[in-house]
């Protein structure tokens, strides 16, 4: 086990449900996707997740959403669907902007917000980061914030400068009874097959659950899920649910795999956990 919060988390850890998310990226078309979600629902016809001791989440890209919508809602599917971007505006002028109303009406629950694709190929600063959380929270959507270092900075500042300042930021103005999900990716861990050692993981996690501490208050920071995500794979998902501030995953390459993400998510299974 790593460094654990110096908040009670492992005796609070039995009160956040356990979280594994798909982001797609820029993965399957409607059609594909309709295909993809069946055959998750199919293969984890007898799982865990169906009592709801984990929530599943599937991010697909925004063309996708009204039918991967329609598909949950008709065959009353149990996985909660999310949105991998949203506008820092409501509508207007903004050629390509996605609104969090058009997310909300579409049953979204969750928005991917600061995830390092977009800091890097759109130039998302914390304060664009922080404006983007404050509109999904405005349309009832649960903000998944990511955060993480890369590998200059953790040789630079250490393991957990970089996210404590990133979230410190996204953070300002959030009210205490905000609900929302931050996601630890170490930009370095990310596609790279890199993984981050359950250690590593549990460190930055119980930071940034401080952080939330100092900044919404000790119930929020019990209350509120921390997710690993980079390069998490069916192999390694039971040693970063041991962890106590670890809370689920945000899986990227191995949520395109029916049968890995539907094993990352049965990982109550896999031995010792
Ligand atoms: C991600 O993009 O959020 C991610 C964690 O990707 P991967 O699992 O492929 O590293």
């Amino acid at each position: 086990m790593g460094v654990s919060a110096d908040l009670d988390s492992s005796a609070t850890s039995s009160r956040r449900t356990p979280l594994i998310a798909g982001n797609w990226k820029m993965n399957l078309d409607h059609l594909q996707a309709v295909a993809f979600v069946q055959k998750l629902h199919w293969t984890l016809k007898d799982a865990k997740h169906e009592d709801g001791s984990v929530e599943v989440a599937v991010f697909p890209p925004f063309t996708d959403l009204r039918t991967v919508q329609t598909l949950l809602d008709a065959d009353k599917i149990p996985f909660a669907l999310g949105a991998q971007d949203v506008s820092t505006q409501d509508s207007g002028a903004y050629t390509g902007e996605i609104s969090g109303a058009f997310l909300a009406k579409l049953d979204a629950s969750y928005v991917i917000i600061g995830h390092s694709e977009r800091r890097q190929y759109h130039a998302e600063t914390d304060e664009v980061v922080a404006a983007k959380v404050k509109a999904a929270l405005k349309h009832s959507l649960v903000p998944v914030i990511c955060v993480g270092e890369t590998l200059e900075q953790r040789e630079e500042s250490g393991p957990t400068a970089v996210s404590v300042a990133q979230l410190q930021v996204a953070l300002e103005g959030v009210p205490a009874d905000a609900d929302i999900v931050i996601a630890y990716e170490p930009v370095w861990a990310i596609g790279t097959g890199q993984v981050a050692s359950p250690e590593q993981a549990q460190e930055v996690c119980a930071a940034v659950r401080r952080v939330v501490a100092e900044k919404l208050g000790e119930d929020a920071a019990a209350r509120t899920r921390v997710l690993y995500g980079g390069s998490v794979k069916a192999a390694n998902i039971a040693s970063f649910m041991r962890e106590p501030d670890v809370d689920g995953a945000l899986v990227g390459g191995a949520s395109l795999v029916v049968d890995e993400f539907a094993a990352i998510i049965r990982y109550q299974k896999h031995v010792g956990v």
